[in-house]
């Protein structure tokens, strides 16, 4: 016998152009098994049988957050928060509270670009921490990491001097480590030190899935190392522990052992899937190093390119002959056009992530339409000053030009980038819609907005096309599994998208999460 959830008197949004809106949907065991309006459908009578009357409220397919990193961020759920902090006082006195003598202390958020005055911060600033206290804070955009002395001694000395040497271990005035690592002195340094503390999310699943499915996401495409990849394996191994549908994308420093365990993309099934490669072409904003065409306006500024085109080229070629595919970091103009070229040569399933600014002869590139774009609009509202500070006002009109892409054709999908952004996919449809800084009415370029229906479909139907699944999930039709969300207020006619809330979650036919 199966069991049956009966939803009716609902707002049903299916997502198929045909016939978008139901007033009632029926679950068979995992699937989809018919839609319809409320009065077409008898009411069975078995004990297994739940049914819920809606009352009016909205039923949208399960979200899919596209882009964030699923064990940092369970791990930034438990650290010290300092994106909150408005100076550099702030942030030291969030520390010095949170401070209890413990041997280690994580922290993530600070945000020098917001500090009425640009600070950076150092280890000496840090003193008052007992002497042994192993501290380190992640800048807002997890480009930068400020870090506690004894953090130092942990560390592999000869890649830290040659970190310093390629000037990504700041140095102070007497020549010694100023306690600031940038772009891959952070990852060639601490990530080895991390690895070590495991995330929540091994330890206690439950807590940290539950935050996910408050905020309607059923489905993550979460970049994460080779080492919790396979620790998602053996946790979804088990029906009983499996949180979101989970797809993975694993970082380009761990594809040796990719190759030895001969993994391809994609086909290993409805909950648990390796998708391919992760690599960055350049840095980010807010660390001021995405690879631009242009000079920066400020002068701490510098365009990051990690490789160069010989480089970047046996990459592409070593993940096509693996059959893995590919997401790519690329942020500015020049990482794109970089990334364009050794397309050209070499043919692969590639999406391309953030991509914040795509000037008219790089939106005119034939290659479009095969590609997947995943953007982060929540990035946007804290952007805006910066990018028109260090990029040139003039510059910014192809910043962040959400309509000029979504016109080349290319599939685009929306990602929180969590932990560097909040999860809530309703705050990048904010941003994705109205372009406004933090605080502020005025809609910057607003002839570059999405529309809500595009931006649904960014979180529905277009990932699962992105990974060949746009017939098993993504919309509400029979025969499709039956991932889904109840919402407080219906998205389409919402004044005030943020504060919309999750009232039932439901994966593969089963609530996981309920406030009704
Ligand atoms: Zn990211």
């Amino acid at each position: 016998m199966s069991t049956q959830i009966f939803l009716y008197n609902g707002r049903i949004y299916t997502g198929d152009i045909t016939r978008p809106w139901v007033s009632a949907l029926l679950i068979e065991d995992q699937y989809i098994s018919a839609i319809g309006e409320s009065h077409e459908f008898s009411p069975s009578i078995s004990r297994d049988n739940i049914s819920i009357d809606l009352e009016g409220l909205t039923v949208l397919p399960g979200l899919c957050d596209s882009h964030l990193h699923l064990s940092d961020w369970a791990k930034k759920i438990i650290q010290l928060n300092l994106s909150r902090s408005k100076t550099y006082e702030d942030v030291l006195q969030k520390i010095m509270d949170y401070n209890k003598g413990q041997e280690w202390i994580m922290g993530w958020g600070w945000n020098a670009n917001e500090w009425g005055e640009y600070v950076v911060p150092s280890a000496s600033d840090l003193r008052f921490l007992p002497e042994q206290t192993k501290a380190i804070f992640f800048n807002k955009d997890y480009h930068t990491a400020w870090v506690s002395y004894p953090v130092f001694d942990l560390m592999d000395t000869r890649l830290l001097l040659d970190n310093i040497k390629k000037g990504r271990v700041l140095l102070d005035e007497k020549g010694k480590p100023s306690g600031i690592l940038k772009e891959d002195a952070m990852n060639e340094l601490l990530t080895p030190i991390i690895r070590n503390t495991e995330s929540p999310v091994f330890s206690d699943p439950e807590k940290v899935f539950k935050e996910l499915y408050k905020a309607g996401i059923t489905t993550v495409h979460s970049i994460e190392d080779y080492e919790n990849f396979i620790k998602y394996q053996e946790l979804y191994q088990n029906p009983s522990k499996r949180g979101p549908r989970f797809r993975s994308y694993i970082y380009w420093d761990d594809h040796d052992q990719l190759e030895k365990m001969i993994m391809k993309s994609g086909g290993q099934g409805a909950w648990f899937e390796f998708l391919g490669v992760k690599i960055f072409l350049d840095g980010s904003l807010g660390s001021r190093s995405a690879a631009m065409r242009f000079d920066y306006i400020d002068k701490t500024a510098e365009s990051y390119l990690k490789y160069d085109s010989k480089e970047l080229e046996s990459i592409l070629d070593k993940s096509r002959r693996h059959h893995w595919d590919m997401m790519i970091h690329a942020i500015g103009d020049a990482a794109l056009e970089q990334f364009f070229n050794a397309a050209a040569h070499i043919k692969g399933n590639y999406r391309l992530e953030h991509v914040q600014f795509i000037p008219d002869d790089l939106l005119n590139r034939t290659l479009w339409e095969n590609l997947t774009i995943c953007i982060n609009p929540s990035h946007l509202p804290g952007d805006i000053a910066l990018a028109e500070k260090i990029w040139g006002k003039e510059n910014c009109r192809y910043a962040y030009n959400y309509r000029d892409l979504w016109n080349t054709g290319a599939n685009v999908i929306i990602g929180s980038d969590a932990p560097v952004e909040d999860i809530n996919p309703w705050k990048a449809v904010h941003a994705a819609l109205y372009r406004q800084p933090y605080h502020e009415d005025k809609s910057w370029y607003p002839e570059q907005s999405l529309t809500i229906d595009e931006c649904i479909d960014a979180l529905t139907v277009n990932p699962s096309k992105s990974v060949r699944k746009e017939n098993l999930a993504g919309k509400l039709l029979p025969g499709m599994v039956a991932d889904m969300i109840v919402l407080s207020d219906d998205p389409f006619e919402s004044e005030d998208l943020q504060s919309i809330e999750t009232y039932l979650t439901i994966i593969d036919g089963r609530i996981v999460y309920s406030v009704l």
